[in-house]
């Protein structure tokens, strides 16, 4: 029987243009969710709680992408890199050195976005553009061994103005276009845009989206 998520899995996919993916976020939805989910085809999830992450990755099929959603703590970062396959939300200096000593530890290599801050409040973590730019200029990044820095990651503000929130998508995708002329080809990844924004942000060039609560409901926190 197919179910009400397969249904909107569906909706959405046939919204995307190809070369979109699309992370299902599936933070704070228990294991049953995610398993109708990848009946009907996703592969590629997101959470955003470190000790949920695990959990999930434990249990759930061995080919799921998983992806890091959300703001990491230090002290978590040893716990969550063994499952991880990209991680969005690189929000520090320090926070990059660390995922990079630390995959060199485990002898893997990990794959990470910079979380860019532009939105108006919604979080205050991530770089700005000018923080990036310094960073980049830095060469830290061409120093990392076991860290790959596949691109950017950002959030509009969480307002109802479309035009404000299609100027956050133009300055994260302008953060892409700078990332991508110092770092080159291996930086290609423009992560941006949820349920309620994400026709805009691949309208400002994001080739990955990350779409909850149009996929398994309103969560309950
Ligand atoms: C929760 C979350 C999403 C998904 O949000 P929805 O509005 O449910 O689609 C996307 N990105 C990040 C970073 C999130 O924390």
């Amino acid at each position: 029987m197919p179910s009400l998520i397969a249904d909107n899995l569906n909706t959405i996919r046939a919204t995307l243009p190809s070369g979109v993916s699309l992370v299902a976020v599936s933070k704070f939805h228990p294991a049953d969710a995610i398993r109708q989910a990848y009946d009907a085809g996703q592969r590629i999830f997101g959470e955003s709680r470190a000790n949920e992450f695990v959990d999930k990755a434990q249990s759930l099929p061995d080919d799921i992408c998983w992806h890091f959603i959300g703001h990491l703590q230090t002290n978590k970062v040893r716990q969550i890199l063994p499952y991880t396959s990209l991680i969005h939300s690189v929000d520090s200096e320090r926070l990059l050195r660390l995922i990079d000593t630390e995959s060199k530890r485990i002898d893997r290599r990990t794959d990470v976005l910079l979380q860019i801050h532009v939105a108006l409040e919604e979080t205050k973590f991530g770089f700005s553009p000018a923080e990036l730019q310094a960073l980049l200029d830095s060469g830290v990044i061409d120093t990392l061994q076991s860290v790959r820095v596949r691109g950017v990651m950002g959030m509009a503000s969480n307002v109802d103005d479309n035009d404000r929130i299609t100027a956050d998508f133009q300055a994260i995708a302008r953060c892409f276009d700078m990332a991508h002329s110092h770092l080159g080809n291996d930086c290609d990844i423009l992560s941006m845009g949820m349920s309620h924004d994400y026709p805009l942000a691949i309208a400002s060039g994001a080739n990955m989206v990350r779409v909850g609560s149009s996929i398994f409901g309103e969560r309950c926190y």
